[in-house]
């Protein structure tokens, strides 16, 4: 039988079948994932054969993000596969994310091939000063082409906006602590008070690493009926109908409109969070500097007329990123993101050298 791993508590899978029923199950003693160093071959995310109990077979994943141990061991854990987007949770203030956090974020979900939505949290707090600072950096990364949202978890505001793009889709939620992670979860999904178990190294041993994470549903219909909060702001505020409308694929008028699916096992199916607490980016691996400039859109695209072809965008002469950054069409933020995101890169070298 086949189904989506929804939780994972280290030695059992939760999984969910196609019928809607859920069973608990083990993997196989020496059940291997092929190419993947991994502490745990099976993720949430994950959509798998089922016999007997035992998770027989895992299908292709689409991508998958993994957290390395922050020691030298090389392996990792898989948090969560098949990802249709994040939404990287920012504040300006209390506390301030700063933009290398964001960069590198953004540059680990490119590598990722993870759409990501910045949104940022805490609006109701901000003074005039503040908000103008988070238009300029929202005005940053929506040229660069990301995708901003300001909301206040606390109050609700702007959240409306939010719910349209979480549909029908499966979203990691990440951000540092403290910008308001749980406020928004538990204000989208009333009632949860499970918090996915940071999966860290908490005490550094890198040997005992707790594995738990866990698929939250988010059912918009029976919020609806419940009269829950999604639905409070859907009924305050309705052009949400207008551009939830938006999100149906457009098809030809003169073709017969797709056949309405159960509107329960779609979105039991289909809206998920996943919490990811603690994670500052979709692991880090191999990557020639030439790489990392491709997960920086704008860089990359300036990139194309430096003069040579494995320019760092450093110190060559005749290059083309540089003097973008000097005509400002390449923020200083950005640059000097890339700059610590390769220094990083010759540091690891440095150790490699010497071990
Ligand atoms: P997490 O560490 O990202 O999960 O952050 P929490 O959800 O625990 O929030 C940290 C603190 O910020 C808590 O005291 C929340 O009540 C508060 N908080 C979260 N969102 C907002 C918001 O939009 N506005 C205000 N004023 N406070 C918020
Ligand atoms: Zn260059």
């Amino acid at each position: 039988m086949s189904g989506l791993v929804i939780k994972n508590t280290g030695s059992w899978y939760t999984v969910l079948f196609d019928d809607g029923t859920t069973a608990d199950c083990k993997i196989k003693g020496n059940f291997r994932l092929r190419g993947i160093r991994s502490t745990n071959p099976v993720a949430v995310g994950d959509h798998v054969e089922v016999a007997d109990g035992f998770i027989t077979e895992i299908k292709d994943r689409k991508n998958y993000i993994i957290r390395k141990s922050p020691n030298l061991s090389k392996q990792s854990h898989i948090i969560a596969a098949n990802v249709d987007q994040a939404v990287l949770v920012v504040t300006v203030n209390y506390p301030q994310t700063s933009t290398t956090f964001i960069d590198r974020f953004l540059a680990s979900a490119e590598a990722y091939r993870v759409p990501v939505i910045l949104l940022f949290n805490k609006t109701d707090l901000l003074d005039a000063d503040e908000r103008h600072y988070q238009e300029l950096m929202i005005n940053l990364y929506e040229t660069v082409g990301y995708q901003c949202l300001q909301v206040s978890a606390q109050t609700g505001e702007g959240i409306d906006r939010l719910l349209p793009l979480l549909e029908g889709k499966v979203t990691v939620f990440s951000g540092n602590s403290g910008v308001g992670k749980s406020t928004l979860l538990n204000t989208l999904v009333p009632g949860i008070n499970l918090r996915t178990a940071e999966i860290s190294d908490a005490h550094n041993t890198g040997m005992h690493t707790t594995t738990f994470s866990e698929m939250i549903p988010l059912n918009l219909d029976s919020d609806r009926r419940r009269g829950g909060a999604v639905a409070r702001w859907r009924e305050e505020t309705p052009e949400i109908q207008s551009s939830k409308a938006n999100l149906v694929p457009p098809y030809p008028r003169t073709s017969v409109p797709p056949k309405q699916t159960s509107a329960t096992a779609d979105s039991e199916k289909r809206t998920w969070l996943i919490d990811t607490p603690g994670i500052k980016g979709f692991g880090t691996f191999d990557m020639e500097p030439e790489e990392i400039c491709g997960y920086f859109k704008e860089i990359f695209h300036f990139s194309k007329d430096c003069r040579f072809r494995n320019c760092t965008h450093t110190h060559e002469p005749g290059c083309a990123v540089r003097k973008a950054l000097e005509e400002h069409y390449i923020a200083e933020s950005r640059y000097n993101s890339y700059l610590s995101m390769l220094e990083d890169k010759e540091e690891g070298k440095y150790r490699s050298d010497v071990n």
